[in-house]
């Protein structure tokens, strides 16, 4: 079995986003020269998440606001209790889950139709870091 590994860099200008990052996903797929495995996109913070669904604008902002609704901003959590803010972004991330596998056929990610990556930024404004790790035969 091949590994190729790489890390995509953020640092969002607000405290939540939605970053689309097929693309760049695709790139280090087609990079790898790995023809037939899986490639694993995982966030490495724990207020961070990875998801796929659909890239469409007001889809995006529902899940926005769904997570909003299930895990509000500025609420009491005992988390703070420690001096952070930041425990709605910790809830968001499980809601939204911190990492997906994808299928690599004849080279290149076999998604569905609709299907679309994304990474969901719930406490920004400083670096993050995804990791990215193709697995499969060249
Ligand atoms: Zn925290």
């Amino acid at each position: 079995m091949y590994v190729h590994t790489e890390y995509l860099q953020f640092n969002t200008k607000n405290r939540y986003d939605t970053i689309h990052i097929t693309p760049e996903v695709e790139e280090i797929v087609r990079e790898s020269g790995i023809r037939e495995g899986m490639v694993l996109v995982s966030a490495m913070h724990i207020t961070a998440g990875v998801y796929v669904n659909d890239l469409e604008s007001g889809l995006i902002v529902d899940i926005q606001e769904w997570l909003e609704k299930l895990a509000p901003y500025g609420q009491p959590y005992k988390h703070h209790q420690t001096g952070e803010d930041n425990g709605d972004a910790h809830l968001k991330r499980l809601l939204i889950g911190h990492q997906v596998i994808l299928p690599i056929t004849n080279g290149k990610l076999d998604l569905g139709t609709w299907e679309q990556v994304f990474y969901a930024e719930f406490d920004g404004q400083r670096k993050k870091r995804v990791i990215v790790k193709v697995m499969g035969e060249r």
